[in-house]
């Protein structure tokens, strides 16, 4: 089946690059958040506003979601005028959120008791990358499904990788945000060294970049940290979900992981201190004000830009 009308749920900081990308591809798009006005910019670029959920399911044939939280997305699927009134076999959901992969299966059969069909695919790169439509998506659920959204995820992301079974996709998302999420943390410890040592801080971002300790948080949320705006399009909710999540799969493994607990313990220290909607970077922000030191460089971007040229998706194989 070919999908020509889209609904798009939830339109937050990185949902609405998604959705933006969507409509850049020329299909019909129509949207819902909670919050309408996250809706302005997408509607004067020619989305359609609905007014619920229902609405959506009721003028589309491919509903994706990207939301906040688990909580979220049950809401969005069970409450009422939500996804569970009146969709059908000719719908397919694509859950894009970061969620609970015990609750992932628990919504799809309830969905696939509706005759209609689901995917997750959990999207990972971040904000610059989502709207420069390269951001990277796994994807889990019957292959037929994959098939049927990979000409629509090829216009919202670059590498899209299949793994398999439901919940595959958010298991594994979350264990790649569990890496970043220490990366971070560890990236704040070697600045603060470098930093407490006298060196640069420009010299000890280059240095690390062409070096072993590179990675890709280090290459793009170390700018907006040295920048001081922090401002990595991720909020501490967010993150404190996803490392939850992670935490809760290695106990549910018996996995005495104790990075997992200590950093769990760390980020919701940062909730508390700046709050939900801070950025996740500022997470780093702990260590300065216990040294009493910025960890702040010029020349650094207050945002990050994603330089490479729009790509069309394709599917990573191995
Ligand atoms: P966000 O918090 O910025 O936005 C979430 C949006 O969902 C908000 O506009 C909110 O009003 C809306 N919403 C909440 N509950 C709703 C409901 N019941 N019905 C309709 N709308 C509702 O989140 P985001 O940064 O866009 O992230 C969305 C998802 O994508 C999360 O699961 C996140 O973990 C994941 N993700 C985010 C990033 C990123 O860089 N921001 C990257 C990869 C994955």
């Amino acid at each position: 089946m070919i999908d020509h009308k889209i609904g798009f749920i939830g339109l937050g900081n990185v949902g609405s690059k998604l959705a933006n990308n969507i409509l850049q591809a020329d299909y019909n798009l129509f949207i819902y958040d909670l919050n309408k006005s996250t809706s302005n910019e997408l509607v004067n670029k020619g989305a359609v506003w609905k007014n619920s959920v229902k609405e959506i399911v009721d003028n589309t044939s491919l509903i994706i979601t990207c939301l906040p939280s688990p909580q979220a997305v049950t809401e969005v699927v069970e409450s009422k005028l939500g996804m569970i009134e009146n969709i059908n076999n000719k719908h397919l959901w694509i859950e894009m959120s970061t969620t609970d992969e015990k609750e992932m299966i628990r919504l799809s059969k309830l969905i696939e008791s509706k005759g209609a069909n689901v995917l997750e695919a959990p999207v990972t790169g971040g904000q610059h990358r989502a709207e420069s439509g390269n951001i990277s998506v796994l994807t889990a659920g019957k292959r037929e499904n994959f098939d049927r959204a990979f000409p629509i995820l090829s216009e919202i992301g670059f590498q899209v990788l299949y793994c398999g079974k439901l919940g595959n996709a958010s298991t594994l998302k979350v264990a790649t945000n569990y890496l970043a999420s220490i990366n971070l943390l560890s990236i704040g410890e070697a600045l603060m060294v470098c930093k407490k040592y006298g060196i640069d801080l420009k010299s000890a971002y280059h240095g690390i970049r062409i070096s072993s300790g590179n990675s890709f948080v280090h290459e793009t949320e170390s700018q907006v940290i040295l920048n001081g705006s922090y401002d990595v399009g991720f909020t501490m909710d967010l993150a404190c979900k996803d490392v939850g999540l992670f935490d809760k799969l290695t106990d549910k493994f018996n996995i005495p992981a104790a990075i997992s607990k200590l950093m769990n313990k760390i980020f919701n220290e940062g909730l508390e201190k700046y709050g939900k909607r801070s950025f996740s970077t500022s997470i780093v922000k702990i260590l300065e004000e216990q040294c009493n030191v910025n960890l702040r460089a010029s020349d650094f971007p207050s945002q990050l830009i994603d330089y490479e040229p729009r790509k069309k998706g394709i599917e990573i194989k191995f």
